[in-house]
């Protein structure tokens, strides 16, 4: 499955002149929301996650993604494993597990993003799951930044990468982009300018 072509036929990969939130410029963006519009599409991911996790061995009870970016990709996943779905949200910016969510004891975890960067959400999400006697058994996403070292892939983790290294990583694909400070952009140096994904109202 070519996972990149299924994300730019979403329209999920936009290629042009991207303002990132860090502040550098990107030729690329991932709009990971708009791979999911589809839930056909969503459950064919959901599907070819499961069955990386399946070959790993890796066993879990329940799978709880952090609110909102994650919410369709871990359901997906759940779907295709066969297993509960859960989610955490920010209250006042901490992960709290709300709405009658409950954690049984050494209950096992994986906990899914649609994309992990730094994995730090996804870090908060199972920091909350263990404080409530739950057990995190490996974490996933349908895209890695490169950034987290994941399952069959050579990309290595770097310092940013929030992800406990014990623990196994899944992801479809590996999205490394060049990314660029405005004062050393080429594509500033070539006349056009940055633009903010998503500025046009959505
Ligand atoms: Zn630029």
């Amino acid at each position: 499955m070519n996972i990149e072509e299924i994300y730019k036929s979403s329209n999920a990969l936009l290629e042009g002149h991207f303002l990132l939130s860090s502040g550098n410029h990107s030729k690329f963006y991932l709009q990971s929301a708009k791979v999911l519009e589809n839930p056909k599409t969503a459950k064919m991911l959901g599907e070819e996650l499961a069955k990386q996790i399946k070959e790993s061995g890796i066993k879990a009870d329940c799978v709880c993604s952090p609110a909102l970016g994650g919410i369709l990709a871990g359901f997906a996943l759940a779907d295709a494993l066969d297993l509960n779905f859960i989610f955490t949200e920010r209250v006042d910016k901490k992960m709290t597990l709300r709405r009658g969510f409950e954690i049984k004891k050494g209950q096992k975890f994986i906990i899914c993003e649609d994309i992990i960067t730094t994995g730090g959400s996804a870090r908060e999400a199972a920091r909350e799951i263990e404080k409530l006697g739950g057990e995190v058994v490996a974490y996933a996403a349908l895209a890695n930044r490169g950034f987290c070292a994941r399952y069959d892939s050579e990309v290595k983790a770097q310092s940013i990468c929030q992800l406990p290294l014990d623990k196994q990583f899944f992801a479809l694909d590996d999205f490394i982009f060049e990314m660029y400070s405005p004062e050393t952009c080429p594509l500033c140096k070539g006349g056009s300018k940055a633009i903010k994904p998503g500025s046009r109202g959505n």
